[in-house]
C-alpha cells in the first residue's frame, strides 16, 4: 500500500495552518488508528521523501502508533515557530 496522496494531504494541512498563523512548521504529530494501513516506519518514508520533495527541511514527526483507536491516521499537534515580525 503506499500512502503518498495522504501524506501530502497532511502535510498540505500543517502547512495551511502555519501559514495562518503566520508561523514556520516545525513538527508533526500523528496518531496511527487500526486503519492506518501502513507502519509507523513506512508513513516515516512517505513523510521524509514527501518533505525533501516540496523543500521542507527540519520538520520533526512523532508518529503515535495506537492499535485499539477506530480510525486511520491523524494530525494530533503541530509544533509552528513564530516567524520573526518584520521592522515597521
Ligand atoms: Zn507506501
Amino acid at each position: 500500500m503506499h500512502e503518498s496522496g495522504l501524506i501530502q494531504a497532511l502535510i498540505d494541512t500543517a502547512e495551511a495552518e502555519a501559514a495562518t498563523r503566520r508561523a514556520q512548521l516545525v513538527g508533526i504529530e500523528l496518531r496511527l488508528g487500526v486503519l492506518a494501513g501502513g507502519s509507523p516506519a513506512h508513513l516515516r518514508e512517505h513523510f521524509e521523501h514527501e518533505c525533501a520533495r516540496r523543500g521542507l527541511a527540519g520538520v520533526e514527526l512523532d508518529i503515535r502508533a495506537e492499535p485499539d483507536y477506530p480510525g486511520g491516521i491523524e494530525i494530533t499537534g503541530l509544533s509552528l515557530r513564530p516567524l520573526a515580525k518584520s521592522a515597521p
